[in-house]
């Protein structure tokens, strides 16, 4: 007869405070334990940008790849946060990320897509 062992995992990582949100597409590690660690992430959307120059990434004098330039947004939320942020993001730099609450993120978008509606509306 096998001796049954209790499952000594956790449900959750003991970084998290509650189980993930519905949007939450990040694959939580249970080694978690750093406080940037404590995020729920959503799944990214991407836009591929074809009007900027594309990352060209040359090294030792050989071509390793050209690369398109994209802006990618998901949800974003710390643990410990009421709600989610959009992370909004055109690179790896941290300058190159952005953070608007939901409210920021619904006047951003009618705004763009006023500005859409503006320049296609015929003359
Ligand atoms: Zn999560």
């Amino acid at each position: 007869m096998t001796a049954m062992m209790p499952d000594a995992r956790p449900a959750l990582p003991l970084s998290l405070t509650g189980p993930c949100p519905p949007w939450c597409a990040y694959v939580h590690d249970h080694a978690e334990w750093a406080a940037e660690d404590r995020v729920h992430r959503g799944a990214d959307y991407d836009v591929t940008l074809t009007s900027v120059d594309a990352i060209v990434n040359i090294g030792g004098g050989k071509l390793w790849g050209i690369e398109p330039r994209r802006v990618s947004a998901c949800l974003w939320q710390q643990c410990r946060e009421a709600e989610p942020r959009v992370n909004v993001s055109h690179g790896e730099e941290a300058d190159a990320v952005m953070y608007l609450t939901l409210d920021e993120a619904e006047q951003h978008a009618r705004h763009l897509l006023a500005l859409v509606a503006a320049a296609r509306r015929e003359p």
